[in-house]
């Protein structure tokens, strides 16, 4: 998120390769620090990195949400989120060779036109993004498209099916099971057929947000 400098925990890090899940302001707050960054070959996500965010844009942002104390040098009512001039992009299920492991891109768009997750093969690590946790999934933005959404999660599970071992989410837990997958699934199934699964229904501003326990979608109404 930009909060501090993340590159500041450890000498060698400025030079990780960081690759972006999407470009929404809470994913790229610290990207500008580091020396290679990479995104989705998608005009959304090209465009919002090299522009970064100012503070009026940022839909969810709100000093009342954070948790924890913020840094001293920190401050809420004038931050925003510095643009990258430099990085590169990537395609889907294209393959980056980071040395001893390889990651492979799986575009998913929905959450944003470009959002992508990496799998790690070798590993069956799968990391999401804004496009799979525990919690609200943002499918009302803008830039959303629910139907892509699901399409999506189908996609995810016919590349990673019988290797996938860990999910990594974008929030709300560092580590969830192939099982959170599996129901997000059926809760997109739920939009299209009459809803198995779902616990439970809310107006959300100009949006519906359905209920499904550990989860829930926001989609336009
Ligand atoms: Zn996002």
């Amino acid at each position: 998120m930009g909060l501090a400098d993340i590159t500041s925990i450890s000498p060698g890090i400025k030079h990780a390769e960081v690759l972006l899940t999407h470009s929404h302001w809470d994913h790229i707050g610290g990207a500008a620090d580091f020396a290679s960054v990479s995104v989705f070959d998608s005009p959304f996500e090209v465009e919002r990195l090299k522009k970064g965010w100012r503070l009026e844009e940022m839909v969810g942002f709100s000093k009342e949400f954070f948790s924890a104390p913020f840094p001293a040098d920190f401050f809420p009512e004038v931050f925003d989120i510095p643009g990258v001039n430099e990085f590169t992009t990537f395609k889907d299920q294209e393959n980056i060779d980071l040395g001893n492991i390889t990651v492979q891109v799986i575009h998913i768009p929905g959450h944003t036109p470009g959002s992508a997750c990496f799998f790690i093969p070798e590993l069956g690590y799968l990391f999401t993004g804004d496009t799979l946790y525990a919690g609200p999934e943002y499918l009302h933005l803008p830039e959303s498209d629910w139907k892509q959404y699901f399409l999506s999660l189908l996609k995810i599970k016919e590349l990673t099916v019988n290797k996938l071992k860990m999910i990594f989410p974008g929030h709300n837990g560092f580590t969830a099971s192939q099982e959170l997958l599996d129901r997000h699934i059926l809760a997109g199934y739920g939009f299209i057929q009459p809803a198995s699964i779902e616990q439970g229904i809310d107006d959300f501003g100009s949006n519906t947000k359905k209920y499904y326990g550990d989860f829930s979608l926001m989609i336009p109404r």
